[in-house]
């Protein structure tokens, strides 16, 4: 079946539950909650004929017409992880490598069905503010579509991300402040021009849908539901759609279980965990944000009631929330690079210093099954890391005095690598 048979207003407000209408998307008329679509009515097999999210056309607002749109976003592979599974202090710990997307961060998942919703509605162009992951994303995506694209990035964004969406063509600019003034300008570009708004906010549930793939592809990568899914955290988009997903997979009997969810934010900028220490329901802006996490740095400042859901669907799911110190990212990062090959950008590395904290709390156990979702590729804020400049060599001797010392023994006994 194809969701645009539904008829229009299903989407709902996730506070008051007034239906609402998609095309021109934005927070509920009547209280400013954000909207949702529905969970799809039963778990439909996947379309192995299609690729990325149109794979998933019979659960997803898109149809096969607009598959020409797909860049094989999502498929992403689901890896055990080696060494920093000491590192983290748990056993059964996997990567879900999402920053393999084609842009480099799982934003593509709702960019992908976002941009099938513009050019099915005939929209004149397309606009979202971003820390930079969503930013890219819209870029390429409208690239490929044809559209014109209009990115607002914090005016403290990473070059290299800005970087990218200028080399697909897109209008980049920095608004003054931090997210959520480009986020305010977003919204009124859109609303002043009859644009399609894409900021990866709750603002357009059509896009936000897109990110249930995330979860349909664990559940078949899994023969078991994990205990912990691990997810960093802006406004929340992203738990929602893998939360919902299993929800449809246990509404069509698939199983019985929902995973867990631990949110991470940075603690520079965690809105969403303040609330969940102090045991209340409603999510306060965050006053001024203070981290180099620019990836999760959403303070949610008029637009509150986003991490009042995102905190609501964490604990449905009997998870948690843990804020991440700056240091600890880094280290974490740095930790996925030199230790599992893993190059990943400090707001996704967050994850693993979570789950350290997580364990070091007594919340997750050593046995449990850890998926952590790795959002974003550290490739666009390598730049910002401050490397020394690669030593320059003219023959092999030079080449022999600058290699690390264990380098050049006698090679160990290789089964011993190959066994690990
Ligand atoms: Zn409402």
């Amino acid at each position: 079946m194809d969701h645009r048979d539904r008829p229009e207003g299903l989407a709902h407000c996730v506070l008051c539950d007034r239906p609402q209408r998609t095309e021109f998307p934005d927070y509920c008329a009547g209280c400013g909650g954000p909207v949702v679509l529905p969970p799809a009515p039963v778990a439909l097999p996947a379309t192995t004929e299609s690729t990325g999210a149109w794979r998933y056309a019979g659960r997803l607002p898109i149809s096969q017409e607009t598959a020409w749109l797909s860049m094989g976003e999502g498929q992403t592979p689901l890896v055990s992880a080696t060494s920093t599974r000491a590192w983290c202090a748990t056993e059964r710990l996997r990567y879900k490598l999402d920053h393999l997307n084609p842009s480099g961060s799982f934003k593509d998942r709702a960019t992908a069905v976002g941009i099938a919703q513009a050019i099915t509605q005939g929209a004149p162009a397309v606009v979202c503010a971003s820390s930079g992951n969503a930013a890219g994303s819209t870029a390429a995506y409208a690239a490929r579509a044809g559209l014109p694209s209009v990115v607002l990035v914090p005016e403290a964004v990473p070059p290299g991300k800005a970087a990218v969406a200028q080399a697909h063509g897109a209008t980049v600019l920095r608004v003054r402040g931090d997210y959520s003034n480009s986020f305010q300008v977003a919204r009124e570009l859109a609303a002043r021009l009859g644009w399609l708004n894409l900021t990866t906010t709750f603002v357009n549930p059509v896009a936000v849908s897109g990110l249930r793939s995330a979860g349909y592809e664990l559940a078949e990568q899994l023969s078991e539901v994990p205990d912990w899914i691990v997810v960093p955290i802006g406004s929340g988009p992203l738990v929602h759609g893998i939360v919902t997903a299993y929800q449809e997979l246990r509404a069509a009997g698939m199983h019985t279980e929902l995973p867990r969810i631990l949110g991470v934010q940075a603690h520079g900028c965690a809105p969403i965990v303040d609330a969940f220490d102090r045991d209340v329901e409603r999510v306060t802006p965050w006053p001024t944000v203070s981290t180099r996490i620019s990836a999760i740095s959403d303070p949610l400042r008029g637009y509150p009631s986003d991490g009042t859901y995102t905190l609501r669907l964490v604990r449905e799911t009997r998870g948690a929330m843990v804020a991440v110190r700056d240091a600890e990212a880094e280290e974490a990062a740095e930790a996925l690079a030199r230790d599992e090959g893993l190059l990943i950008e400090s707001g996704a590395a967050a994850n693993l210093a979570a789950v350290r904290t997580a364990r070091d709390r007594g919340w997750i156990h050593q046995d449990e099954l850890v998926v952590c979702m790795l959002t974003g590729h550290g490739i666009k804020t390598l730049a910002a890391a401050g490397r020394q400049e690669a030593p320059l060599v003219a023959n092999t001797d030079d080449v022999i005095g600058q290699l690390p010392a264990h380098t050049t023994k006698a090679p160990e006994d290789l089964n011993d690598r190959v066994k690990r």
